[in-house]
């Protein structure tokens, strides 16, 4: 059945998910109109940054115009908080509106981006994530366990509240133990467990310490992971499925966005559906600032139509991302999607002869090819010129002929994701690579 044939459930709804694109264009243009006169009207910050660039909410007619917007960067964002706290002024009501306090985590030393939301902010922001976790197979049926510290994170409330929304049996494991959650998880018969996919590893592991054989014994059907790259890699959902026997579902959300903005379908065709009815999300190059073309890489921009208590217009996340058409997936859904979810960040990015190249891209594309095991990339410079090198480990029982073909493959993929900049791809003998433990690791600059 396509989905379109399915019935209105509330939340989830094939009238909007479906809808042609151009009337979801024009939905989206409504909802821009309304954030931006909502935030220009409500909001100090916005109000100054719209007057900085001599902005009114009325020069918003069409969707391009969204380019008009001055871009918010995090910075920006903890300097409006700082210079008035706790809150800034990026507030549209009065604090005391609020439902909901949350903050990033602040780690390594950063100041923690501080976020309030109303009930209608709230409300919205778990009917977010019930889109996505419906989309990926969660049903009114599911015992499905929450496997996060909750505290001030606000990515395990929004998955708690996502999956009531649709009904199923919430297990909200809080600051339990390893032990006691996989206990939990076999007794209860949970099918569903949400997680980072750095801890559903861990707790694979654990498993085994303990001889519970996840495949076996448990009834885990669904991994839901966020808040962290992995189940976007094709190598480590590979590994996540195997360890539970479970489909893994990537989640994309952020604080700054209070929930998801794209999810994986049930479908899983190797990217992430964006809400397309609730955010506008461009991709722009991250020196120009200038929108790049569907298939091309470049950092994701977010506008959010549904938080009012902090709007968040044309928000620089800093995220890689390659937008491609909905067609890309077969699910029906006419949302556009990022092929691979979040490919890396802006910070990890290397120009090389004027072409931008992401470490993350170039990790993704290398390992859809089952047959190498373990590669790492060069950068040199030769006279003037940058040179970018992939050392490929082929597994052992790869053939000579294959192996010819496979460089001169792997070459061409990675030319045709980046503008056609010439890559070398070397073989290097079985044994001779670094077993890489960090993926910052696997790329050397030797340009100086
Ligand atoms: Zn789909």
């Amino acid at each position: 059945m396509s989905i379109s044939q399915k019935p209105s459930i509330g939340f989830w709804n094939p009238k909007t998910e479906t809808m042609p694109r151009a009337q979801l264009q024009a939905l989206q243009l409504r909802k821009l109109q309304a954030m931006v006169h909502w935030a220009y009207d409500k909001s100090k910050l916005w109000r100054r940054k719209f007057d900085q660039v001599g902005l009114e909410p009325r020069d918003i007619r069409t969707l391009d115009d969204v380019q008009l917007i001055p871009f918010l960067t995090k910075e920006e964002f903890l300097r409006a908080q700082t210079s008035a706290p706790p809150f800034g002024d990026t507030l549209t009501v009065s604090p005391e509106l609020a439902l909901r306090y949350h903050q990033t985590s602040g780690s390594s030393g950063r100041i923690p981006l501080r976020a309030l939301d109303g009930r209608k902010d709230w409300e919205w922001q778990a009917e977010m994530w019930a889109y996505g976790l419906y989309a990926f197979g969660v049903r009114p049926k599911d015992v499905f366990f929450v496997a996060f510290g909750y505290n001030v994170f606000i990515g395990a409330w929004g998955i708690h509240y996502g999956a009531e929304k649709i009904g199923a049996m919430l297990v909200p494991s809080g600051t339990q133990s390893s032990e006691t959650r996989l206990k939990l998880i076999k007794e209860l018969g949970a099918t569903t467990v949400a997680t980072t996919p750095t801890y559903a590893l861990r707790l694979a592991q654990y498993a085994e310490g303990m001889g519970i054989d996840l495949v076996n014994e448990s009834k885990v059907e669904l991994l839901i992971c966020t808040a962290e790259p992995g189940a976007n890699i094709p190598a480590t959902k590979r590994t996540l499925e195997n360890l539970w026997g479970a489909r893994v579902g990537d989640f994309v959300g952020m604080t700054e966005a209070g929930t998801i903005v794209a999810f994986e379908c049930s479908e899983q065709c190797g990217a992430v559906h964006i809400i397309e009815d609730h955010f506008y999300e461009e991709v722009i190059d991250p020196i120009t600032l200038k929108p790049v073309e569907y298939g091309q890489i470049g950092e994701r921009v977010m506008t959010s139509f549904g938080r009012g208590m902090m709007p968040v217009l044309r928000f620089r996340t800093g995220d890689l991302v390659e937008k491609v058409e909905s067609s890309y997936c077969p699910c029906g859904r006419t949302f556009d999607l990022y092929k691979g979810g979040v490919l890396g960040r802006t910070d990890d990015m290397k120009l090389i002869r004027g072409t931008n190249v992401y470490p993350g891209a170039v990790e993704n594309i290398v390992r859809e090819y089952k047959e190498i095991s373990e590669f790492q990339i060069v950068l040199t410079r030769e006279g003037y010129s940058d040179e970018i090198t992939v050392q490929i480990e082929p597994r052992p029982d790869v053939g000579e002929e294959r192996l010819h073909y496979l460089s001169y493959e792997l070459a061409s993929d990675l030319a045709e994701a980046h503008e056609g900049l010439r890559f070398n791809v070397v073989i290097t003998d079985p044994g001779t690579l670094p077993k890489f433990e960090h993926r910052s690791a696997r790329l050397q600059d030797l340009r100086m």
